[in-house]
């Protein structure tokens, strides 16, 4: 039997390709989005399947559907996208959770959250570990977003305490590959634009700063074993690359792989940009079995070609 599952913020970079390898599993999908940052172009692969159908819908709104499982993806990733209305960012953290979790508590489905590494904050624990509780500046300009995230885990959590729902919580860092919008802001999809139509290369502060870089297809993988897991699995588990860069490195990469003429500038660090951040994935190899295949270069290089078609 077919799998129902719903898949909210499907049209954005992440949700479309969770859609397409659910699709590709034997699944019915059902994508939702109010297109705030994803687009119909990332799924229009996907629209003559007849087991795809797109909803047009926002999260912060009550929503009534028959599913087995709920992806909650629903949000803008990107500082620059969920800064421009922090407001609406909570109310689509918290309220899309609510309206969601209500949904699965009613129809019995299971349901996953994409939370993320920024629930660590700028870590003083490095690598982060899930039992970590985090350094986050609740009304700095990235609280919407940390504090929206961190009251959704704690939703989950209790959805689940007080009304058995099945939950299951991911902790994703950072993530790129294709379909990543080009106007995002993200460092990878900026990095690459630059260095593609020659622009210079936008690193902010000095550099030093670290992240550590998901390939899509592998994190979706990491997704879909979360969900598949018994019920006794609810997260929150770490999904992500344990290699780490610092920016600098990232941009001379880019560079390098771009064959580009571009140079690199730098501007001014935003306020509580964290300065060091690495998965510890110790859970997600043993409970779930999973690890990044990917590496940077080799997922930079697929990126690349992506962004070769797009802009
Ligand atoms: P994205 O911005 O490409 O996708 C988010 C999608 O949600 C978009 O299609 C957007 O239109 C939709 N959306 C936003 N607000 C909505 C609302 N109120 N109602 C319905 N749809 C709404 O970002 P992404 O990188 O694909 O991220 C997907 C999820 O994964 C997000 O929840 C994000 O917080 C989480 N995450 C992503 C990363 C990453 O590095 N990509 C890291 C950590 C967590
Ligand atoms: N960054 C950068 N130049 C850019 C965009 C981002 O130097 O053009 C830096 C940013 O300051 C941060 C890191 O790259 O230190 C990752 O930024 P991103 O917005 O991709 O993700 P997040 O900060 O949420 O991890």
């Amino acid at each position: 039997m077919r799998k129902k599952i719903l898949v909210t913020g499907g049209a954005g970079f992440l949700g479309s390709h969770l859609c397409e390898r659910l699709l590709n599993e034997n699944n019915e999908v059902l994508c939702l989005d109010n297109y705030f940052t994803g687009n119909k172009q990332n799924i229009e692969h996907l629209i003559d399947n007849p087991f795809f159908e797109l909803i047009r819908h926002d999260v912060t709104m009550p929503f009534f559907v028959e599913v087995d499982e709920i992806y909650n993806l629903a949000c803008p990733a990107s500082p620059i996208h969920y800064q421009y209305n922090p407001i609406k960012t909570i109310k689509t953290s918290v309220m899309g959770a609510i309206n969601m979790l209500g949904l699965a508590k009613r129809i019995k489905a299971k349901i996953l959250q994409a939370s993320t590494s920024e629930v660590y904050g700028d870590p003083e624990v490095h690598p982060q570990k899930e039992e970590y509780w985090g350094s986050v500046n609740p009304i700095g300009p990235r609280s919407c977003y940390d504090e929206g995230k961190r009251c959704a885990e704690s939703l989950f959590v209790n959805y689940h305490n007080q009304n058995n729902v099945r939950i299951k919580i991911a902790r994703i860092f950072n993530t790129y590959g294709p379909r990543m919008h080009p106007a995002d802001g993200r460092v990878v999809s900026n990095f690459i634009v630059q260095a593609l139509q020659g622009q210079d290369i936008t690193v902010y502060g000095d550099g030093s700063q670290t992240r550590s870089f998901c390939y899509s297809d592998d994190l979706i993988d990491g997704l879909i074993r979360l969900m598949n897991t018994d019920d006794s699995v609810k997260g929150p588990i770490n999904i992500g690359n344990p290699d780490e860069f610092t920016i600098l490195e990232l941009a001379q990469k880019v560079i390098e792989l771009t064959n580009s003429k571009s140079k690199i500038i730098y501007e001014e660090l935003p306020t509580d940009d964290p300065m060091q951040r690495s998965p510890d994935i110790n859970k997600a190899r043993d409970i779930l079995n999973w690890k990044p295949t990917i590496k940077l270069e080799e997922g930079l290089i697929k990126t690349i070609e992506y962004f070769k078609t797009v802009i």
